[in-house]
């Protein structure tokens, strides 16, 4: 009963289509008694000839193939129908997946791998709905199954508890095997994200891969789990052959059984020739709903627990969903507050401590500090990629969890280091935050970034398409097009995290002449590393252990912040 909750989603998923669904469950249904029919109809064929009836048995036999074209063709049809609608759900439940994913908070990318997120968005969604047509043959069939039981019961108890001694034995065995199937499956699932992870994880990053020379420990890896993935295979293929082999061995007796005894039974007198022919028809249904069962177990299994995984993302079940508010930023300013923050990362210490800082718009302001200090954190908790518990976040006097998510997005936006850019054209790229955005816009927002001129000079200018992550761009371009990028979304806080590190001087020069001009208008908090970057702010904050330990400009603190002092001096080294 449990296992059946877990089907809740998904069964509200298909609440759309009920009376489609519902109606190509009625000809699957309708379909089924036409193969009822069949195995009666011959019986009583057979019968006339017997008795010489020749034309009595043609009417049978007509009546018979009537009923089976119409049968196949209502089956068929329903079936065909079902698929349509299953492709549409599948696709339905994988974007809602998608939507979902996206929706998490960073920490669940952190505990959980990218292959992960991918192999549930696409195959165990496609896992679920492709079972539907498996799931309604089977219904159907059981329900064909208990109206031919009745005419079983009616004409020969004898059969009919044949028959239900097979079934008890068979449901023995599935209950059997049922939870070791279900627990070998889960276990090459998971391996095959690993592999899936891996591999995803391995072309993201294939530059570094190279010029690390790790190749081969990567190959080794993925060899490794290569090795597993087939182990557990094997495992699963070699439970499904025992189990194959013994639910046969008891087709097979059952088949024979009830033959002997129908034959029994005719030889007596004790039932008519109409019904013997019928039940040899109707007892390979009853063997190949066993066969059906069998199958279906592996399907359910795979089912089980393809839903359970879709289920941990669509209800929350491993982490909750990021809560924004209802209210919006008019006319933001960008005074940002720390008040009395206090964080730490899941099972970590503590990373800020009492942090109460306010950083006001139309300033320059660097955060500076040795590695590992929190600078980076208060980016992250400003963005919400993680949530403060202790103390509150405001911009312009809002509590940041109270804003809404499409106001604290626009007005928020990070420069990073490497910044991502998608495997579209540089057009396409502003496209994403504004479809109706006119190119000569584009241009501008490119004109007040510095980056115009190039993309101007590349052969295809703004429709030049960006390789995966930009990489046809070197970091000083592609952080050039992320602050155009971030113009275009009118943010009015932009934060640069240690930006400027990686680049070249001429690449610092013009980040630092674009820094310069959005500090009129805007709230810039710029982490730096290289100390040359926010030299001339106006305002620097050392931070230290998770603390502002001192504030001031270049000169100033230069003068009375030790920490600084030995930041500076160890640059100049
Ligand atoms: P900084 O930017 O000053 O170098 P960070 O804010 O990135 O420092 O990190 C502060 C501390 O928090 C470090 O000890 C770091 O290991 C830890 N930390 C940073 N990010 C995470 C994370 N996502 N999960 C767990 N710990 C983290």
């Amino acid at each position: 009963m449990k296992k059946l909750k877990e089907f809740k989603t998904i069964l509200n998923m298909a609440k759309k289509y009920k009376l489609k669904i519902l109606l190509c469950f009625l000809g699957i249904f309708i379909s089924s008694f036409s193969y009822i029919l069949i195995g009666y109809l011959n019986g009583r064929a057979l019968e006339e000839i017997t008795k010489l009836n020749l034309n009595n048995a043609i009417l049978f036999l007509l009546i018979y193939l009537f009923s089976e074209i119409f049968g196949s063709l209502l089956e068929r049809f329903s079936f065909a129908k079902l698929s349509k609608i299953e492709t549409k759900m599948a696709r339905e439940c994988s974007y809602l997946t998608y939507q979902k994913v996206l929706s998490l908070p960073a920490y669940a990318f952190e505990e959980k791998t990218s292959g992960e997120f991918i192999n549930r968005v696409t195959n165990d969604t496609s896992t679920i709905i492709n079972s539907f047509d498996e799931i309604f043959g089977i219904v159907t069939r059981l329900i064909a199954s208990g109206i031919i039981y009745i005419y079983i019961l009616y004409n020969s108890y004898i059969i009919a508890i044949e028959i239900i001694i097979f079934i008890v034995i068979f449901a023995f065995v599935v209950k059997f095997f049922h939870p070791q199937l279900e627990k070998v499956h889960k276990k090459r699932k998971k391996i095959n994200d690993e592999a899936v992870s891996q591999v995803t994880e391995s072309i993201r990053g294939v530059r570094e891969i190279k010029t690390l020379g790790i190749k081969n420990s990567l190959f080794y890896n993925l060899r490794e789990l290569i090795k597993k993935s087939i182990e557990a295979s094997n495992s699963e293929i070699d439970l499904y052959f025992i189990y194959d082999i013994i639910s046969n061995v008891l087709k097979s007796f059952l088949e024979v059984g009830s033959f002997i005894t129908g034959a029994i039974l005719l030889y007596k007198g004790q039932i008519s020739l109409t019904f013997f022919i019928a039940i040899t028809y109707y007892i390979y249904r009853y063997t190949w709903i066993i066969e059906n069962i069998t199958s279906f177990t592996k399907t359910y299994n795979e089912v089980l627990v393809s839903v359970t995984r879709i289920n941990e993302i669509l209800e929350n079940k491993l982490f909750p969903d990021v809560k924004f508010g209802k209210k919006h930023l008019k006319n933001c300013e960008g005074v940002i507050n720390f008040n009395d923050v206090s964080f730490s990362y899941p099972n970590e210490g503590d990373v800020l401590k009492n942090f109460n800082v306010t950083f006001k718009p139309h300033q320059k302001i660097g955060i500076v500090g040795k590695s590992g200090q929190g600078k980076t954190t208060i980016f992250n908790l400003l963005t919400r990629v993680f949530d403060t518990k202790v103390g509150s976040i405001t911009i312009d006097g809002i509590n940041i969890k109270d804003l809404t998510e499409e106001d604290l997005r626009k007005n928020v936006a990070i420069i990073r280091q490497e910044p991502f850019l998608f495997n579209k054209t540089i057009r396409e790229n502003f496209l994403l935050l504004n479809d109706k955005m006119h190119l000569k816009d584009i241009r501008e927002y490119c004109k007040m970034s510095y980056i115009d001129d190039y993309i101007m000079s590349l052969p295809k200018k703004y429709d030049t398409i960006l390789g995966e992550g930009g990489v046809n761009l070197s970091g000083g371009q592609k952080q050039r097009l992320s602050i155009a990028r971030a113009l275009a979304k009118q943010s009015k806080i932009i934060l640069f995290d240690e930006a400027t590190s990686a680049l070249d001087n001429e690449s610092q020069t013009y980040i630092k002449k674009v820094i310069d001009d959005l500090v009129k208008d805007h709230t810039v908090l710029i982490i730096a590393h290289r100390l040359s970057t926010i030299i001339d702010a106006d305002i620097i904050y050392v931070v230290d252990n998770g603390e502002v330990k001192d504030i001031g400009t270049h000169k100033e603190l230069i003068k009375k912040s030790p920490t600084y002092k030995q930041l500076y001096n160890s640059e100049l080294k």
